[in-house]
């Protein structure tokens, strides 16, 4: 008896789990469901090329041979949700089993759960194999660990993967190249130009479809320049691995006003939707580095972001869910700043961010984790509000990412889990890092009265009024050193400035 294969929005890969096997008489279904387009309000971008990737992703099935049921947002009988879609199939087709490919999020997880009983028939989940680490291999490694540190887990995924290795050691001797990784742009660096992608017929009629039914969204849909395609996203990564990548180490956490981009990569829509694979992508920074076209502090940071975080992230959110999602170690509770939305605030670095926000869908990773990040972590945000922001506004943005880079590494919501102190950072490492400082109408040198950088009364503040939680830890202990070694009267001052600024947000 044949077989109903669902692929999901994320699972645009030729070679997923759940297409192998294909037989003649097995159907392929894909939906675009409101359920999925509105469980919370994405940018418009981020709608746009998950559906144009989507209907893109389809043709290439149906070339191949497969018999694909697509059903469009806009099909009149479209139910709303991917067990309404799959019963609609069934009362016209039998199947002998529904066959999926595990989804990346737990929402969607728990609801394939109830599945069986729903549809009254078998569902096979198959596990994702375009990652690189199971949810089993992570839950193997962190078995028995007091500590979680990525640092190890991706020593662990280097062996097992032999990327950048000669035999049992790292390449150069050492596992990371961080400390050459942090330099400032300098004012006179050409920064390379951006591939672009005109959009065709099918990403045409998307456009106008979430124009109608998502115009009061948060972001600019167009101009619409994204990669929907596999050869639009293998583009963009040859383009990244020629041009970009030799410097990618070198200016991986700098800031520039009015530059999105940098040598960043911007693959990582393309990546999540899997457009790409994380292999593929690694296997082409290895190979620049073999053939002698870029530096290793360049492949190895690169390569720690896919191979490290990425997998490191997937496997810490499985996990820990749901109960990772719950926790609010600082007690953080005040609601998201209108200027998350508008841009509009005097502090330069943070309307440079939200304003490449909304016109990209896109932030790279410094200006989502040492700018809105840590503002949210130094003004006491609250996690449900934070996360909730940035899984609407970024086009690669899916929970079992967004959640424990923003809920662990930025906000420390989990209470060190993930991160071994908070990435709390006052205005000199902006001013360090990027040149928004300058442009500024505070000053970023003064730590009170009316025209100091917010970010560093609201970072004394943060220490200050976080000790019970962060007092103890080790890694904090020079801050709090400092803190004791301050004037009472300067703290004093430093905390009602603090007060009277978070109170006006
Ligand atoms: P590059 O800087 O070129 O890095 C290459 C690739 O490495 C990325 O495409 C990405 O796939 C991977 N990568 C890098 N850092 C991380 C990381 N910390 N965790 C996981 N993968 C990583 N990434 C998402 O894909 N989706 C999100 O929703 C997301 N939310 C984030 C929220 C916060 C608060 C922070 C601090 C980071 C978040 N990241 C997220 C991680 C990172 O910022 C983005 O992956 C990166 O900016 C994407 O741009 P790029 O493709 O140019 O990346
Ligand atoms: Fe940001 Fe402070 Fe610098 Fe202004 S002075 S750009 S608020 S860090």
């Amino acid at each position: 008896m044949p077989a109903l294969r669902l692929v999901l929005g994320d699972q645009l890969t030729r070679s997923l789990s759940s297409l192998k096997d294909w037989q003649t008489g097995d159907l392929v279904l894909m939906c675009e469901v409101a359920e999925e387009t509105s469980y919370v309000r994405h940018h418009k971008k981020k709608i746009a090329f998950i559906l144009s990737a989507m209907r893109h992703f389809a043709r290439v099935l149906e070339s191949a041979g497969l018999t694909v049921r697509y059903v469009r947002l806009d099909d009149r009988d479209n139910t709303g949700s991917f067990a309404g879609e799959i019963e609609r199939v069934l009362t016209a087709h039998t199947f002998d089993r529904l066959i999926v490919t595990e989804p990346g999020e737990w929402r969607v997880m728990e609801m394939m759960r109830g599945w069986e009983d729903q549809l009254g028939g078998p569902v096979e989940v198959r596990e994702d194999d375009r990652v690189l680490s199971s949810i089993g291999e992570f839950e193997l490694w962190a078995q028995g660990r007091k500590q979680l540190r990525m640092e190890y887990f991706y020593r662990q995924m280097r062996r097992k993967t032999g990327f950048l290795m000669e035999g049992r050691d790292p390449i150069g001797g050492q596992w990371n190249f961080d400390q050459d990784n942090r330099k400032r742009l300098p004012k006179d660096l050409e920064l390379p130009e951006r591939l672009s992608f005109a959009p065709d017929a099918i990403t045409g009629e998307v456009l106008t479809l979430v124009a109608d039914r998502f115009g009061d969204h948060f972001g600019d849909l167009e101009p619409f320049a994204m990669p929907v395609t596999r050869d639009d996203a293998l583009a963009v990564l040859e383009h990244f691995i020629a041009v970009c990548l030799p410097k990618f180490g070198d200016y991986q956490d700098a800031l520039a006003e009015g530059e999105a981009f940098l040598f960043h990569s911007t693959i990582s829509a393309a990546l999540n939707c899997g457009l790409l694979t994380p292999g593929e992508v690694c296997e082409a920074a290895d190979a620049a580095f073999k053939a002698g076209d870029a530096p290793l502090n360049a492949v190895e940071g690169f390569i720690r972001q896919i191979l490290g975080w990425r997998e490191y992230v997937r496997g810490l959110y499985w996990l820990t869910m749901p109960a990772y999602k719950e926790r609010n170690a600082l007690d953080a509770q005040r609601p998201l700043p209108e200027f998350y939305w508008t841009a509009e605030t005097d502090m330069a670095c943070i309307r440079d961010v939200v304003t490449t926000t909304r016109k990209h869908a896109y932030a790279h990773h410094i200006q989502r984790l040492m700018v809105t990040g840590n503002f949210a972590l130094l003004a006491g945000l609250s996690p449900d509000e934070v996360n909730r922001w940035y899984m609407e506004v970024y086009a690669d943005a899916y929970e079992w990412v967004e959640l424990p880079n923003t809920h662990g590494m930025a906000l420390f919501a989990d209470g060190g889990i993930m991160a071994s102190k908070p990435y709390a950072a006052s205005g000199a490492y902006l001013n360090r890092m990027g040149d928004h400082c300058g442009k500024c109408a505070y000053d970023v040198k003064a730590k009170t009265g009316e025209s100091a950088c917010p970010f560093n009364y609201l970072y004394w503040d943060f220490v200050a009024r976080n000790r019970e939680v962060l007092g103890d830890n080790p890694r904090m202990g020079m801050m709090y050193r400092s803190l004791d070694r301050m004037n009472p009267e300067t703290l004093s001052d430093i905390q009602v400035q603090a007060e009277a600024f978070l109170d006006a947000l």
